[in-house]
């Protein structure tokens, strides 16, 4: 359906432009961690946490999380060219907060496991130049950076679940569509994309809290009338998939 493509498109776009900006924000963070180790001692690394949250600051991290707060909106406005219903206002306000937490977790997690390799290497006496490098590994390491990424998408395609989970009409069937299948598709999603079917409530729920989706998963549940969804080839399905 192209409604529902065209929706798809527009969350990518979203979250590729993140991605990149998280790539750029962290590459400021590790300069300016860089040189803030260079001149750390134990007694200063008492203060990293207040340090680190200046860092932060500085590189423009809390910055794009307030522009990814205004964001959220877009994904609303595509989502309500597919599902009109209404939305309690305070309930819209929770959720976005809620998503901020999660991606504000992943400056702080970077801090704190920083903070862990500093006492580590200050323990058994390494230079700050080796700090500096040790940083760089974790920091800068591909294990960071896809961790990153997985947390943007995620957050991205729930929140749009959600939006689509409120807006959704008591009497809508729902069909699963997304990402078209490649090489990242896992099989869950392909066995239930699949099935090009519609389902029912209960159906919905379970493939959506199924836990095979649970991070990066580029495929949503979209509300549709049942005669919608039969114009549009759909069939009635079960969703069950091992
Ligand atoms: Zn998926």
């Amino acid at each position: 359906m192209i409604l529902l493509e065209k929706n798809q498109e527009e969350m990518e776009a979203l979250a590729d432009e993140f991605e990149d900006r998280f790539d750029e924000i962290f590459a400021f963070i590790f300069l300016l961690a860089s040189a803030e180790i260079l001149l750390l001692t134990s007694t200063t690394l008492n203060r990293w946490d207040e340090r680190w949250s200046r860092i932060l600051q500085k590189a423009g991290f809390y910055d794009l999380l307030q522009e990814y707060s205004k964001r959220l909106d877009e994904i609303d406005k595509s989502v309500r060219k597919i599902a009109t219903g209404a939305v309690d206002k305070k309930k819209l306000a929770l959720l976005k907060k809620l998503q901020i937490k999660e991606l504000e977790k992943i400056g702080i997690d970077a801090g704190l496991n920083l903070k862990k390799g500093l006492y580590k290497h200050i323990m058994v006496g390494v230079t700050q130049q080796d700090l500096v490098k040790a940083m760089a590994k974790d920091l800068q390491g591909s294990r960071f950076k896809s961790y990153a990424k997985t947390y943007v998408s995620t957050a991205i395609n729930d929140y749009r679940q959600l939006l689509l989970n409120e807006r959704a009409k008591p009497t809508d069937v729902w069909v699963y569509e997304g990402a078209d299948i490649d090489n990242k598709t896992r099989d869950f999603c392909k066995c239930v994309l699949n099935q090009a079917g519609y389902f029912n409530y209960d159906q919905k729920v379970a493939i959506e809290l199924n836990p095979k989706r649970r991070y990066n998963c580029r495929h949503g549940l979209f509300p549709i009338s049942e005669e919608e969804a039969l114009k549009n080839g759909y069939a009635k399905a079960s969703g069950v998939c091992k």
